[in-house]
């Protein structure tokens, strides 16, 4: 990492920012990283029949969780976006592309950490491929590494049989965030489970260990490296 980082974490759903990273854009945040977190899909109108049945007061506090797991965290800043809800392959891959490309605009991220794309959940997937195609290595292109994270309950519940299966290269040593990433969890009171649920506090903590001993650290979140791209320094 360079002195200053622009970071862009883009996750679907409402708490697989934390899931995924939490440990680890807390840590890059406490180096003085800039960390910014969107969150593409608006969170829990899959739970009804129809996307405008929605609790609007549920969905706003689902909202005010995520800004409050955001600053746990110490994100300097949160986008959430109105893509509907585990329903992401019902709209046009190119609107999703859009908005990511927005994104890339705004923020001018160099590293970007998002979704594996073999995850059981479908807009994990289209997530992913929205960001490959956004951050084409055309000239100029400032997006220099991508790195997937698993989410506890959609990665390992593929059971391996998505392909591209997760196969973690980069380990990161979060045992200084790990609490910050279980408290920042813990915001979302409506996502979190009950152990053995791979939600729940001791499951996260139990998965940043077991990655923490394949790396030596005694706690860790693991990365796919996506790309990873060396311009020449002029
Ligand atoms: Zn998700």
């Amino acid at each position: 990492m360079r002195d200053r980082e622009s970071v862009l974490v883009v996750a679907a759903h409402p708490d697989d920012e934390i899931l995924g990273c939490g440990g680890t854009m807390a840590r890059l945040a406490n180096e003085g990283h800039e960390v910014r977190i969107a969150i593409l899909a608006e969170g829990m109108t899959s739970r009804y029949q129809q996307r405008d049945q929605v609790d609007r007061k549920q969905l706003n506090d689902l909202h005010s969780h995520a800004q409050l797991a955001a600053d746990k965290v110490r994100a300097k800043e949160l986008v959430l976006c109105k893509l509907p809800d585990n329903r992401m392959d019902t709209v046009p891959l190119l609107e999703v592309v859009k908005v990511v490309e927005e994104l890339l605009e705004r923020f001018r991220p160099s590293v970007i950490y998002t979704h594996h794309s073999g995850d059981l959940n479908v807009d994990h997937g289209v997530v992913h491929r929205a960001v490959l195609t956004a951050t084409r290595p055309v000239p100029g292109q400032r997006a220099r590494e991508i790195y997937a994270f698993e989410v506890p309950s959609s990665t390992e519940w593929a059971f391996q049989r998505l392909e591209p299966t997760f196969r973690p290269s980069v380990f990161v040593d979060i045992s200084a965030t790990l609490d910050t990433k279980i408290s920042a969890l813990a915001c979302y009171d409506t996502e979190t489970r009950e152990f053995p649920h791979p939600r729940s506090p001791e499951a996260l903590r139990a998965i940043a260990m077991r990655w923490g001993s394949v790396a030596g650290f005694q706690a860790a979140e693991a990365f796919e490296l996506i790309r990873s791209l060396r311009p020449a320094i002029t």
